[in-house]
């Protein structure tokens, strides 16, 4: 079948203290160990489906912030990805698509059944698996990663790693348009997990702040608006990412250096639209946190919650009286394995309660993908999306 490959040179960078096992499988955080990484397009063998796995004729695929992170490089010529790595490897993990084959075990669903499959691969049987901390499973593949990926033709991938998106094409009437937002489904269920599952939730009426308006930052904004915010401030650099934002929800869009420029900042203008009372929920999606730590404490509402979904190897200034004196939290969140995230996302897509589709900015074909990838550095896209004939 037709496949991107991702490769690189095993390489641990001096002084990275790796275990026995990640030497001896050849599996690192992509910062730690990989090096000169190269996409190319090959010819792969069809996956056949394992006794509890299904193939999936990928239908859609979007192109990440993680995949953008295996292309480009820092200064050494490590990949910036942090997550487990593990090469050559066919990547991509936001996919939907449709069922072609079903192993022996296989219980619940059917050839040509429409599904969106989870992108992080947990256990199931060690103890953070167990205790409902899935995302923290320290045996965790990841599909595109460490895992083969949806840059190809047809996936294999254990049942219960899948959700039904049935529901949704009978709804749209069109399989093609569900599989796009099925695609979807994988950021914005870690958007989800972030504000539902590991934060408190979020209150109807709340003020909300959203930091970076990625696919994390865009898919915070609909869920905050499905969820009844009643104010949605959001900041990015990117002009046209700020569209994309208020076409998401967002009531207001700003760019910070813009608001800097006349003497503004983020925090005042959070402080402006909740008439001083600041916002009760406010979400890092930047990955900036230097930048960004500041602002969330002086806009942060009594009692206030701030979520950490973006991602900096920098430490962050961060004042933690304001925490005792506005009886504040900080809550760290990653991945979207557990906790309802998949299911709920689908059902709001489903119900029609979740303003998703604006976030695809473009569609290429997946022979275009080289391009679509070049594209994805410039980081003007919501999503980009691949689309399989
Ligand atoms: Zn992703
Ligand atoms: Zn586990």
């Amino acid at each position: 079948m037709d496949a991107i490959l991702l490769d690189a040179e095993w390489s641990p960078r001096p002084g990275a203290r790796l275990t026995q096992a990640a030497l001896a499988q050849r599996k690192a955080a992509g910062s730690l160990a990989w090096r000169n990484p190269l996409f190319r397009a090959a010819q792969i063998d069809d996956p056949t489906p394992g006794p509890r796995e299904v193939v999936i004729e990928v239908g859609a695929c979007g192109v990440c912030g993680s995949d953008t992170h295996c292309y480009e490089t820092d200064d050494d010529g490590y990949i910036i990805f942090s997550g487990p790595v593990s090469l050559p490897v066919v990547p991509g993990h936001e996919y939907a698509g449709r069922v072609v084959a079903t192993g022996a075990e296989v219980r619940t669903l059917r050839p040509g059944q429409l599904v969106a499959a989870e992108g992080m691969l947990n256990c199931g049987v060690c103890e953070a698996c167990r205790i409902g901390r899935p995302n923290q499973c320290p045996h965790l593949e990841m599909v595109g990663f460490s895992a083969p990926g949806a840059y190809a033709r047809y996936v294999a991938i254990e049942e219960r790693f899948c959700w039904s998106l049935d529901g949704l094409a009978e709804r749209l009437g069109d399989a093609r348009a569900a599989m796009e937002l099925g695609a979807l489904v994988e950021p914005i269920a870690c958007s989800f997990n972030g504000i539902f599952v590991a934060g408190r939730g979020m209150a109807p009426g709340a003020h909300v702040a959203v930091y970076g308006c990625g696919p994390i930052g865009l898919g915070a904004i609909a869920l905050c608006r499905a969820a009844g915010a009643a104010t949605i401030t959001a900041f990015d650099i990117s002009p046209p990412r700020l569209e994309v934002a208020r076409a998401m929800g967002a009531d207001e869009a700003h760019d910070p250096r813009a608001l800097a420029s006349v003497g503004g900042s983020p925090a005042d203008v959070i402080l402006q639209v909740t008439r001083g009372w600041g916002a009760d929920l406010q979400l890092e999606c930047a990955g900036a946190a230097v930048s960004t730590m500041p602002q969330i404490e002086r806009a942060l509402a009594p009692g206030g919650q701030m979520i950490y979904l973006g991602r900096t190897g920098e430490r962050a200034p961060v004042m933690l009286d304001v925490l005792v004196t506005g009886a504040a939290s900080i809550t760290g969140s990653r991945g979207h394995v557990g906790g309802g995230c998949f299911p709920r996302v689908i059902r709001l897509l489903e119900q029609d309660l979740l303003d998703a589709a604006p976030m695809i900015t473009s569609r290429r074909p997946f022979s275009e993908f080289m391009s679509a990838l070049e594209q994805s550095c410039t980081r003007a896209d919501g999503k980009i999306m691949l689309t399989y004939e």
